[in-house]
């Protein structure tokens, strides 16, 4: 395979952006070589600079759900740039999708959009506090909200591929407001809850985690958390900008029946822009600037172009609800048919799995947190990785990332999966 000329413009693009990239994840350190420079996509598939092809398993990180270059969306791009670029004025594209994302997530009765999923989740926990008038947050091991400065203590994702999980320039006053628990083990929490009485305002967690990997909730896990929330008067956030849209119409909560206090949104929302929002209770949102006095603005939120991508993949998504059906069937298969060949070959690793998102671990332990998530083998998931890369499949390249399919994957590119997996589990073991 050729990569002449990303390895070239790599090599330039190191010395005016840190380290060649403008997200870590981006890089390849993870898993040895230099990152791909990407030209273009359509369907399930993006082409490189130098002319390969790949199948697309990580979809701009989850936003492109649909697949790239979808119709109704670039229409409703072309028509907003018509129209301005950005007004800095409210526009009625914002209450349209206001009222969509209230009507589609169960939990949420009012919304703010921002411009990231960082921007979401910072701004949720700042109202959090305001709310309960407390300082310390609580989040787990292994998850990831961005790249606040709260969030950053025990993250997944590049800070893990990193090794940079407590990252220099936090403070220590901003991080001791930062409590970690493990992920899955609600009598810990609970215990943390109790060490800390009175001073918790948010407890925030990616309902089904996929910044170790994906990791899904163990039975009851959600719901005890809930209970203890309402106990302690914690303001429970769902961190959904991956599952958000994902999972299903409604996200995560609607998947399994837990409701949180606040939800963050990203990725999904914007179809490809970048968008991000966090909502919830009425009560809760009510102290929001300039309904109440948590400070919160963007002179870009709501952008008007962001919001015409946004709208027109979130009225795609709720009038096609059967594709949730038609996306796990297709994550069904291929794991059903990456675990054959694993049986077949002697290994013994451990496929994790829900909706649209999977993950396989180098390990023969059952993944429910980060500490089991690390046991992974992660040279062989870099051979795994670059295996699969030559045999023309583009895997998060970082086994602390979630893979995440769009409807466009059908049945050729499920065998061409399933025949690279073979090929690259032959060649590394
Ligand atoms: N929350 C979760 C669960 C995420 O996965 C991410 C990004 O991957 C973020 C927040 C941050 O979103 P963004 O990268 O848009 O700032």
């Amino acid at each position: 395979m050729e990569k002449g000329k990303s390895k070239e413009i790599f090599a330039q693009a190191q010395s005016s952006i840190p380290g060649g990239v403008n997200s870590p994840v981006r890089a390849f350190k993870a898993v040895g070589g230099d990152p791909i420079f990407m030209e273009s996509a359509a369907g399930a598939y993006m082409k490189d600079i130098d002319g390969n092809q790949y199948i697309d398993l990580i979809n701009s990180w989850g936003p492109m759900i649909l697949g790239h270059g979808n119709e109704l969306i670039a229409e409703a791009v072309k028509q907003a740039v018509s129209r301005s670029l950005s007004f800095g004025t409210p526009t009625s594209a914002e209450v349209e999708m206001a009222e969509l994302i209230c009507k589609m997530v169960p939990s949420i009765e009012q919304v703010r959009m921002v411009n990231s999923g960082t921007e979401a989740t910072m701004s949720a926990i700042r109202v959090a506090r305001g709310y309960t008038k407390r300082d310390k947050i609580i989040k787990f091991e292994g998850c990831y909200h961005g790249h606040g400065d709260s969030f950053l203590i025990a993250a997944g994702s590049g800070a893990a591929t990193m090794g940079e999980p407590n990252s220099p320039g936090v403070t220590k006053g901003t991080a001791q407001d930062t409590l970690t628990a493990p992920y899955n083990d609600l009598d810990k929490l609970k215990e943390i809850v109790a060490a800390n009485k009175d001073q918790v305002a948010a407890i925030i967690l990616e309902p089904v985690a996929g910044n170790m990997g994906c990791v899904t909730p163990v039975e009851g896990y959600l719901e005890g958390m809930r209970q203890l929330c309402d106990q302690e008067g914690i303001v429970l956030i769902f961190d959904e900008v991956m599952t958000g849209f994902r999972l299903a119409p409604g996200g995560a909560q609607e998947l399994y029946g837990v409701m949180p206090d606040m939800t963050t949104l990203g990725k999904i929302i914007g179809g490809g822009m970048p968008v991000g929002a966090y909502g919830g209770k009425k009560e809760i949102m009510q102290m929001v600037s300039p309904s109440g006095p948590v400070y919160q603005a963007g002179t870009l939120s709501g952008n008007p172009v962001a919001m015409a991508a946004g709208l027109e993949m979130l009225k795609y998504l709720d009038s096609h609800r059967e594709l949730y059906a038609s996306l796990e069937s297709t994550q069904q298969q291929i794991v059903k048919g990456m675990q054959e060949t694993l049986d077949e070959l002697g290994l013994n690793y451990t496929m994790n799995a829900v909706g649209s998102m999977y993950s396989m671990f180098f390990t023969d332990q059952k993944v429910v947190d980060f500490e089991t998530a690390k046991s992974s083998d992660l040279d062989k998931f870099g051979a795994y990785f670059n295996e699969m890369l030559n045999n023309g499949v583009y895997l998060a390249p970082s086994q602390f990332e979630t893979l995440f399919l769009s409807t466009a994957i059908g049945q050729k590119e499920v065998e061409q999966i399933l025949s690279a997996h073979k090929k690259a589990l032959q060649t590394i073991n």
